[in-house]
């Protein structure tokens, strides 16, 4: 069952979409369903073909917000206490023009802003209707709220790092010698959702050489005794929030010695970059943080992404941490850490932690053991 969001939550966040809206010179968002809708209103939705659109005013317009929506589909947001929120609903059946429902709503604006994800077919119909209007993307405006937690998605977010830590507690049932990638996958894949997801989101079991190809996914390479296996898994649960987190493993027996020493580079390297969180601090000094002892040991190239992203609905989201990012932290804001060293036709590694930002620092959200585990 999806936790309700408080209603309280929901009019606060519709209520400061409008105002960011108006900083930033847009007179109207309009949301179809996704992540973004999920995030104002407690329920997204599906996408379809027939339109279903919130549409926000900003501060100052004296409309409230309205959700333009199928008849037939209108019951789907039942549980959304739309009364509570002030929030008009307009149905529409088929036959009707629900773009022109959209453009009598809007009140003459200058500058629309749709939502990142909004499907092309509706863009252009929302142009259609509204011919001589500027539009542009609303996810300056959302990131604005959802890149900083509030306390419930915090508390979601550190139930999502409970819940995939223990699905790696468990790994030792699954990563055997002799078992192909995916066999082992869909042990794993059971097990997030046993272990409270609503579903596996994604499983990569990258065993030896695979491992040193970062999104890699499973394969029918059967592994064997002595291969280190990077396993980076994750998914939402029931009220929408990610988990994200990856351990690398030592299979049947310890490392040689030259992996060891690598994977300590590694080690080093995801401790300095979340030792380096805290507000004020940018984005790109911490993928600096992580990425300057590996490159400092030689591994600058093998280390062929970005260090981490943000999660929250979605699993990657704002904000990334990446060279040239130069946003400053805030508390609440929540990301990954993941530095990797991929040295390709042999093995690779990587660390995953999720991690909030605090006042003073930042709070990890995954909390197993961080060395290269060895399963026997
Ligand atoms: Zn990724
Ligand atoms: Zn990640
Ligand atoms: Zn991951």
């Amino acid at each position: 069952m999806t936790p309700a969001v408080p209603t309280e939550l929901l009019a606060d966040r519709l209520r400061r979409a409008g105002e960011v809206a108006a900083q930033q010179g847009v007179d109207l968002l309009l949301i179809t369903p996704g992540t973004d809708l999920r995030y104002l209103l407690g329920a997204g939705g599906e996408s379809h073909e027939r339109l279903t659109c919130l549409v926000v005013p900003a501060a100052g317009h004296l409309a409230p917000p309205a959700i333009v929506v199928p008849k037939l589909e209108a019951p789907g947001y039942a549980g959304v206490p739309l009364e509570e929120l002030g929030v008009d609903v307009v149905t529409w059946t088929d036959g009707e023009d629900p773009y022109l429902l959209v453009s009598d709503l809007a009140g003459g604006p200058r500058r629309v802003a749709v939502v990142d994800t909004m499907p092309a077919v509706h863009v252009f119909g929302v142009r259609d209707a509204l011919p001589d209007v500027d539009q542009k993307l609303a996810g300056p405006v959302i990131r604005e709220l959802r890149m900083r937690k509030d306390a419930a998605e915090v508390a979601q977010l550190r139930d999502a790092g409970a819940a995939i830590d223990r699905v790696h507690a468990r790994m030792g049932e699954f990563l055997k010698p002799g078992r192909t990638e995916a066999a082992i996958g869909a042990d794993i894949a059971a097990a997030i959702v046993e272990e409270g997801h609503s579903s596996a989101a994604f499983v990569i079991v990258g065993s030896g050489p695979n491992g040193a190809s970062p999104h890699h996914d499973v394969s029918d390479r059967v592994v064997e005794r002595g291969d280190v296996v990077v396993i980076d898994i994750g998914g939402p649960l029931p009220g929408g929030y990610y988990s994200d987190s990856t351990r690398t493993y030592a299979v049947g027996a310890g490392p040689a010695a030259d992996v060891a020493e690598t994977y300590a580079v590694l080690q080093d390297a995801q401790e300095r970059s979340v030792a380096a969180v805290k507000p004020g601090v940018t984005a790109e000094q911490v993928d600096a943080a992580a990425r300057e002892p590996i490159a400092a040991a030689g591994f600058g190239d093998k280390f062929v992404h970005r260090t981490g992203h943000g999660i929250g609905l979605d699993v990657h989201e704002d904000p990334y941490i990446v060279g040239g990012n130069a946003i400053a932290l805030e508390p609440g804001m929540a990301f990954s850490v993941e530095p990797g060293i991929y040295l390709e036709g042999a093995w690779g590694a990587r660390i995953e932690d999720i991690v909030v930002v605090t006042e003073t620092g930042c709070e990890r959200l995954n909390s197993r053991p961080r060395d290269l585990v060895v399963l026997d």
